[in-house]
């Protein structure tokens, strides 16, 4: 197994601001590699360009659930309606090889000792929500890596296999041998944790650690370029929140 620094990026969500501010820490950290939990698009104002970036670094990226609607023409009625008005809208900046792009990511990829998925290894296209070591049980019994990235709820937090539950901003994980982590890395592009900086996680595969890393960055352009595209004025306003 090579050694390498991976910067696990989730739910970017068209936060260009976000986007590259994060790309900006990474390159200063070291990081040689990217790989994503999904949820490139959706929400904020810059699908397009983040996904272009996302293919220029040779970004890994997994199937979020905004990436499947943007890119399948399905009902939307399940979705929350600000949610469903913006993947409309952020199927309209796409282009159809863009489109095609989300279309063939995969569900779930384990690569280099590590998983990657959106929502969860049990049913990862249902899209569950996993908050807490209950949510996270039916998972574990699908997970053959120690460690398994995942996003969708926008908070970042980490489980064990033995259902601890244990907050780590901006702190360093050590993985144990023996140990099954599920990670959430939490959000670049729309934080929900009450704290409006993008978070991102450095996995250093020699070192053995997980950094979670939290930056400020340009909100109030991410914020005027919403209100300019006329999405929800919410979308702006939550970005400010990290809710
Ligand atoms: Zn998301």
């Amino acid at each position: 197994m090579k050694s390498a620094r991976y910067a696990v990026l989730g739910d970017i969500h068209g936060n260009w601001e976000a986007l590259s501010t994060v790309l900006a820490d990474a390159a200063e950290q070291g990081v040689t590699e990217y790989v994503s939990v999904g949820d490139v698009v959706g929400y904020n104002a810059d699908p397009a360009a983040c996904l272009e970036k996302m293919r220029e670094l040779n970004c890994v990226v997994v199937r979020g659930n905004h990436d499947h609607y943007c890119s399948h023409e399905e009902s939307l009625h399940d979705f929350h309606p600000l949610a469903a008005k913006v993947i409309s809208w952020t199927r309209d900046q796409l282009s159809e090889e863009q489109i095609e792009y989300l279309r063939q990511l995969k569900m779930h990829v384990s690569m280099d000792g590590f998983t990657l998925v959106h929502s969860t290894l049990d049913m990862p296209d249902h899209w569950g929500y996993v908050f807490d070591s209950l949510e996270a049980e039916a998972h574990f019994n699908y997970q053959h890596t120690s460690v398994c990235f995942y996003g969708h709820t926008h908070v970042p937090v980490v489980f064990d296999k033995l259902g601890r539950v244990t907050r780590r901003d901006t702190e360093m994980l050590k993985i144990e041998i023996g140990h099954k982590y599920f990670i959430n890395v939490g959000s670049v592009g729309q934080p929900r944790d009450g704290d409006p900086r993008c978070a991102y996680v450095i996995y250093d595969t020699e070192a053995k650690t997980v950094e979670f890393r939290r930056l400020t960055y340009d909100l109030a352009t991410a914020q005027a370029k919403i209100r300019e595209a006329g999405l929800p004025e919410r979308l702006a306003e939550r970005l400010a929140i990290g809710k």
